[in-house]
């Protein structure tokens, strides 16, 4: 049985209490670790380590922090297949995927800032007629805090530490308590790669235990924070009182638009993809499909004949495309989700149950569900499930397709399948989303501004967006 610790001021520590939480590889349903169930204590132990490091961090120059990011992502490179297995075993995707997508974005998320910062420009504004200028100076806002859920552990782990480390700041990271190994992997490979101590501090916990000594704690100026709407609307509600900047990545109920004149192969490719990746626990994933009334029917069949085609298993298979539910818990509020779904008129066209997989009997799977026949202001259409549940639903035209994809209290994502440009450009831009993607989904520029509005989120990550976060402008106006 492995023990994952906590790395607090570059050592590898138990909790202060010496508590410990369990690690489930839900493939099983099994513990497979343990890890540290930390408490406000070793919270105060990793901000002291975090403030005496941003002494120097901070005045360390960008080159130097680019340096020492750049071997940290070649150690997680170094490790590749080891991160993979582990973040399989602890989230219960398909090892196929961890090794494509999870921990080579990874890597690419640490490479991508070290290389940004030392682009970072600030901006100068000159006065002519009263001979002056103004510079701007981006400064490291201090001790920051970065949270992460457990649907893509590694990878939004590193996009939340990499632009915070690399503008300066030093870091109280919390990774989910549900998938902590790969975290903890990363804590070694920084020791390895000769990171300054203090600068990272991983903390391992449960959000209730240790998220509010977090979120108010006087020394940490700074918050980025991804998972839920409750989660972050809480932080919200416990950090604003003290000043804390704050960036939430939450929730979403993401709107899939299939137009009649759409290029079907891709399309219903694509739908097949945005539905099911990583067991629909992706919160870019669209959740509501809307499929024009005059293909409405063949797309649905297909959908159902393609979802039907997708392997559930074992993830650790490589013919593997479904693999289990991140949890004991989660899995049974996709259940009960389902279950409602029926309540409220929905027709299951596939899946709807719970599935055992041969030599992972004791593990939690469910089949990929599609159900149609769902108002659009129905529970099932309005809150997010985040597993692999989605609805269909047909629409007439462009008026109805847009009313149906902006009815929900969230504004993530969207994406939607046309040939019609000025049909694309208009739907853009009157879609309520952070993120509009025409005839693709989940295609990343990692430079693009990422995030939500309404109810997903409040502030945008990713490229300069995040470099700005993490930084303070402090603007000087010199007189000539
Ligand atoms: P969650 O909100 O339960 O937990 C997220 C993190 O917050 C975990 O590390 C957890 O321990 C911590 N936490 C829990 N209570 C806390 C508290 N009181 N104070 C501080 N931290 C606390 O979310 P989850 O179940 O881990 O992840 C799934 C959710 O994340 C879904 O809603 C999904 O849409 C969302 N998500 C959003 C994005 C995005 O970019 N918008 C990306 C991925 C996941």
């Amino acid at each position: 049985m492995k023990h994952i610790s906590n790395y607090i001021n570059g050592q590898l520590v138990p909790a202060k209490q010496g508590l410990t939480l369990e690690v489930f590889n839900p493939a099983k349903g099994k513990v497979y670790a343990y890890a540290p169930d930390s408490t406000p204590e070793d919270i105060e132990d990793a901000v002291a380590a975090a403030s005496n490091a941003f002494a120097s961090w901070s005045k360390t120059n960008p080159e130097l922090r680019s340096e020492i990011m750049l071997k940290i992502a070649d150690g997680i490179d170094a490790r590749f297949d080891e991160l993979a297995l582990a973040e399989s075993i602890d989230n219960g995707k398909p090892l196929n995927l961890a090794k494509n997508m999870d921990i080579p974005r990874a890597a690419s998320n640490i490479r991508f800032f070290a290389k940004a910062i030392t682009q970072f420009a600030t901006e100068a504004h000159e006065m002519v007629s009263e001979e002056a200028i103004n510079y701007t100076l981006r400064q490291p806002i201090g001790v920051v805090a970065c949270i992460s859920p457990w649907n893509l552990p590694l990878y939004l782990f590193t996009w939340k530490i990499a632009p915070a480390i690399a503008t300066g700041n030093t870091v109280i990271a919390k990774p989910s308590e549900v998938t902590p190994m790969t975290a903890y992997l990363l804590s070694e490979i920084c020791i390895d790669a000769g990171l300054p101590a203090g600068v990272l501090n991983i903390i391992h916990g449960r959000g209730e235990v240790i998220g509010d000594a977090i979120s108010t704690h006087r020394k940490i100026k700074a918050i980025s924070f991804t998972g839920s709407t409750r989660v972050g609307g809480h932080i919200a509600s416990i950090a604003a009182p003290m000043y804390k900047k704050l960036s939430l990545e939450m929730g979403g109920k993401n709107p899939t638009l299939v137009f009649s004149d759409c290029d079907y192969g891709k399309a219903l490719a694509s739908v097949v993809r945005s539905s099911f990746t990583n067991q629909g626990q992706i919160c870019l994933c669209g959740s509501r499909i809307y499929v024009q009334q005059s293909i409405y029917e063949k797309f649905k069949n297909d959908l159902i004949k393609a979802a039907e085609g997708l392997t559930i298993g074992d993830p650790l298979d490589a013919n593997t495309k479904i693999g289990a539910i991140v949890s004991k818990p989660h899995y049974e509020k996709i259940l009960y989700h389902i279950e409602l779904a029926k309540e409220e008129g929905g027709h299951i066209l596939t899946g709807g149950h719970s599935v055992s997989v041969e030599g992972c009997e004791q593990g939690w799977y469910i089949a990929q569900t599609i159900i149609e026949n769902l108002s659009a202001e129905c529970r099932t259409n309005q809150e997010e499930i985040f597993g692999p549940v989605v609805t269909i639903t047909p629409f007439e035209d462009d008026a109805q397709a847009l009313d149906l994809a902006n009815n929900t209290q969230y504004g993530l994502a969207c994406s939607l399948w046309t040939q019609d440009i000025s049909r694309a450009h208009r739907m853009a831009r009157d879609i309520n989303a952070g993120i509009v993607w025409i005839n693709t989904w989940l295609m990343r520029d990692l430079r693009t501004p990422f995030g939500g509005m309404n109810h997903s989120g409040v502030g945008r990550e990713g490229g300069n967006e995040a470099l700005r976060f993490f930084t303070e402008a402090k603007n000087v106006c010199v007189k000539y």
